[in-house]
């Protein structure tokens, strides 16, 4: 422990739930996330802060100027430029001791085992039903824990899944794609907001990582944000579940 690192993360040493063993965990741990957007972005921000050794960033996209209002990764000047690399490169100047790798594609699922194995949580943080699905596939088939999260208006959500096909997997609870499933572009959605939904999937990242608390796994966490109220959910595994049963 040299002076640099516990300067870095004293206020994770002297939490009896993460310390120094926690800390060791999560420095080497390997995250993937994807979809550098309104959610990965606060994720990605504050699991490198944390110390999170190993993240890669999956996303096809480049910043625009609607990116702003929301993806607080970016700065005005990185419009134009590929999302995945522009974070990878913040996330390394935020903590040198975090590696961030930054692809530049659209997982699918032909590519999501070959990009999501040998990582210990894979964060979701796509508005894409079918790359959700590739995810939570290649998930259940690698049987890596997976950190979901949603938003739209003024409305999030956040579960988690063990991947082991003893619990509810993403599927059990979307089944099939929603038939007028809406997106952010077209309903709107409060920047804050983002931020809290990301920052809460980070939050369960961590406590995966380290054992901290209780994971939402199998639960879903809802918030709503005009009236600032949550609440937390169970969610069975469906026997008939297309994707684990
Ligand atoms: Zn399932």
């Amino acid at each position: 422990m040299t002076p640099d690192y516990v300067n870095r993360y004293a206020r994770h040493l002297v939490l009896k739930e993460i310390g120094g063993a926690g800390q060791q965990a999560l420095l080497a741990a390997k995250v993937a996330i994807i979809g550098a957007g309104g959610l990965g972005g606060p994720a990605g921000l504050y699991l490198a802060a944390a110390g999170v050794g190993h993240l890669t960033i999956i996303d096809d996209d480049v910043v625009e100027a609607s990116n702003l209002q929301r993806q607080v990764q970016f700065v005005t000047t990185d419009i134009g430029m590929e999302k995945s690399t522009v974070m990878a490169d913040t996330l390394d100047d935020l903590n040198p001791d975090v590696k961030a790798i930054g692809y530049v594609g659209r997982l699918n699922k032909r590519n999501a085992e070959e990009l999501l194995k040998g990582h210990d949580v894979i964060l979701d943080g796509v508005d894409h039903f079918e790359t959700r699905f590739a995810i939570n596939e290649a998930a259940l088939t690698l049987g890596i824990p997976l950190v979901s999260g949603a938003l739209g208006r003024f409305e999030g959500q956040v579960s988690a899944f063990l991947s082991n096909k003893k619990g509810p997997c993403y599927r059990c609870f979307v089944p099939q794609i929603p038939p007028n499933a809406e997106t952010c572009s077209q309903v709107g959605v409060v920047g804050a907001l983002a931020g809290v939904i990301g920052s809460m999937m980070a939050l369960e990242v961590i406590k995966i990582i380290t054992g901290a608390g209780e994971p939402l796994i199998g639960k879903i966490w809802l918030f709503d944000g005009l009236k600032a109220q949550a609440r937390t959910i169970s969610l069975p595994q469906d026997p008939n579940c297309p994707a684990c049963s």
